[in-house]
């Protein structure tokens, strides 16, 4: 069953010419590349889109599904999405970093979430080589998955008019994520 409407279609969301950044690239072509970024903090901080060790949290479909609900295997491994306005981090404004349901990996601070009023959780920005970009499969949006696991988190749209930093939406689904409260590291 998937009634789920698409993610957030913005009415003002006009299609544009996909950029598919280094990551995408690189991650597409990864199992020869795993070793290539010891350390992430030092590649971001040379200004190099920093990955995360891509193709080391590949796992098969059955080690997936024995480690995640079926809910976050529909989401994150066959590219579900939650109904809008029930996850549980959708008005959710804690202090702290939103990790990869599904390899642990950070993504998002909670410093770039905001309030879009569409029914997921939304930042304007991820954490350095964190987010991967994908053309979606609908031929329109851009898919967001983690680039450590390729869990799906959701799309990214552009130029929507939010009063962020970036003028962007990654608009992710609360079953992709996993909170981690600043107190707690
Ligand atoms: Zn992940």
């Amino acid at each position: 069953m998937d009634l789920t409407p698409p993610l957030c279609s913005s009415s003002s969301f006009i299609p544009k010419p996909i950029i598919i950044n280094s990551t995408t690239l690189l991650h597409s072509h990864s199992t020869s590349l795993i070793s290539l970024h010891p350390s992430k903090k030092r590649a971001a901080a040379a200004g190099i889109v920093a990955m995360a060790a891509p193709g080391s949290l590949h796992k098969s479909e059955d080690e997936w599904r024995a480690i995640l609900s079926p809910r976050q295997f529909h989401i994150l491994r066959q590219k579900g999405t939650e109904y809008p306005g029930t996850g549980v981090y959708d008005k959710f404004f804690g202090e702290g970093v939103y990790n990869c349901a599904g390899c642990g990996t950070p993504l998002y601070r909670s410093t770039t979430k905001f309030n879009s009023g569409c029914g997921w959780p939304a930042f304007y920005e991820g954490l350095p080589g964190a987010i991967n970009r994908n053309p979606d499969a609908d031929g329109i949006r851009v898919e967001i998955t983690c680039a450590a696991c390729g869990g799906h988190l959701g799309h990214v749209f552009k130029g929507e008019g939010f009063r962020t930093p970036t003028n962007e939406r990654h608009c992710v689904n609360s079953i992709s994520l996993k909170f981690l409260p600043a107190d707690s590291y």
